[in-house]
C-alpha cells in the first residue's frame, strides 16, 4: 500500500527510482527508471489497471509480455521483470535513449543508401529471429523502432504480435490490423494470411520511407490508400542503387506467395553488402 503510494507520486517502484516520462501510448507513460540496488537504468512503461477493463486492451497487454519474455536478441527491446501493484502493471524494459526511428526521420531526412542498409539488416535480423520463434509482430512502422545510443535499432511494441495459437485450422491469421500505411494487401484482402509475408511488406514500407523520406502509398482517403496498397508498385526513385530498388519492389510485391522471404532478403547481394550479422542472445 505505502509502497503504491510512493509509485503514484512518480518517486519510488519498490528499488526503482522513477524519473521523467519518455514517451506516451495509448495504455500510459513509458518512464525513466534507476535500480537503486544495481545502479542500472531502465525503461518502465506504467499500464493503468482501470484501462484493463477493456478487454482487447488486457489481452494485448498480456501478449505483450509473453511474447517479449519469449524473445532475447540484440535488436529487440528487452524485457527486464514484470511488477505488478494493485492499480499498475509496470514492465520494466531495457532503456533505448536514441528515440524513434519515426522522429529521426522526420527530423534529418532520408538516411543514406549505406546506413539506410545498415539499419535494415538488424531489422530483418531482428525480424527473422521472431519468425524463427513463431512470433509475428503485425504492427511494424517506423514508431516502434527504437535507436540506441550507437543508433543500432531496437523493434518495440508486440501489443499486437501473433503467437502459434492464434493460427487458425487453415494455418493463416484472419485478424486485420497493423497501421493503414504499413498494412499488407492480403490483410487488407480478409481471407486469412500468413504472419510472414505480411511482416516482410512492412519492413518492405519501412525499406522505402528511410531511403526515400517518403511513404510508398499514402493518402488522406483511406478507401484511396487501400486501393492504392491493393495496387502496389509504388513510385521507386531512380537515384537508387539497382540492388535497392530490386529489394523494394520485390518486398512490396502485392503477392505474398511471390513476395520475397527472410530467406531470399538475406541472399540477396544487396543485403549481404557490409554485413555483419547479429547473434541471438539465447
Ligand atoms: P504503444 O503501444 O502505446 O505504442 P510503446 O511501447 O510503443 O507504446 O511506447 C510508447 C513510447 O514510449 C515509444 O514510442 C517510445 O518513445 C517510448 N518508449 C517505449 N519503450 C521504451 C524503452 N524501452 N526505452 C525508451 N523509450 C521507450
Ligand atoms: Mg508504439
Amino acid at each position: 500500500q505505502e509502497e503504491e503510494k510512493k509509485a503514484e507520486k512518480g518517486m519510488r517502484l519498490g528499488k526503482y527510482e522513477l524519473g521523467r516520462t519518455l514517451g506516451e501510448g495509448n495504455f500510459g507513460k513509458v518512464k525513466f527508471a534507476k535500480d537503486t540496488v544495481s545502479g542500472h537504468s531502465f525503461a518502465v512503461k506504467i499500464i493503468d489497471k482501470s484501462r484493463i477493463a477493456d478487454l482487447n486492451f488486457s489481452l494485448q497487454i498480456k501478449r505483450e509480455i509473453r511474447t517479449l519474455k519469449m524473445l532475447k536478441h540484440p535488436h529487440i527491446v528487452r524485457l527486464h521483470e514484470v511488477l505488478a501493484s494493485k492499480t499498475k502493471i509496470n514492465m520494466v524494459m531495457e532503456l533505448v535513449t536514441g528515440g524513434e526511428l519515426f522522429d529521426r526521420i522526420v527530423s534529418n531526412g532520408k538516411l543514406t543508401e549505406t546506413d539506410g542498409r545498415k539499419m535494415f539488416q538488424q531489422l530483418i535480423d531482428g525480424i527473422s529471429y521472431c519468425h524463427s520463434k513463431g512470433v509475428f509482430h503485425r504492427d511494424l512502422k517506423l514508431e516502434n523502432v527504437l535507436l540506441d545510443a550507437k543508433g543500432h535499432i531496437k523493434i518495440t511494441d508486440f501489443g499486437l504480435s501473433a503467437l502459434p495459437q492464434h493460427f487458425r485450422d487453415d494455418g493463416l491469421l484472419h485478424t486485420t490490423c497493423g497501421s493503414p500505411n504499413y498494412v499488407a494487401p492480403e490483410v487488407l484482402a480478409n481471407r486469412g494470411y500468413d504472419g510472414a509475408a505480411s511482416d516482410i511488406w512492412s519492413c518492405g514500407v519501412i525499406l522505402y520511407v528511410i531511403l526515400t523520406g517518403c511513404l510508398p502509398f499514402d493518402d488522406r482517403n483511406l478507401a484511396v490508400l487501400y486501393q492504392k496498397i491493393c495496387k502496389g508498385d509504388p513510385p521507386i526513385p531512380r537515384w537508387l542503387s539497382p540492388g535497392a530498388r530490386t529489394m523494394i519492389k520485390r518486398m512490396l510485391d502485392p503477392n505474398p506467395v511471390t513476395r520475397i522471404t527472410v530467406v531470399g532478403i538475406k541472399a540477396s547481394e544487396w543485403f549481404k553488402l557490409e554485413y555483419i550479422p547479429s547473434i541471438p542472445d539465447d
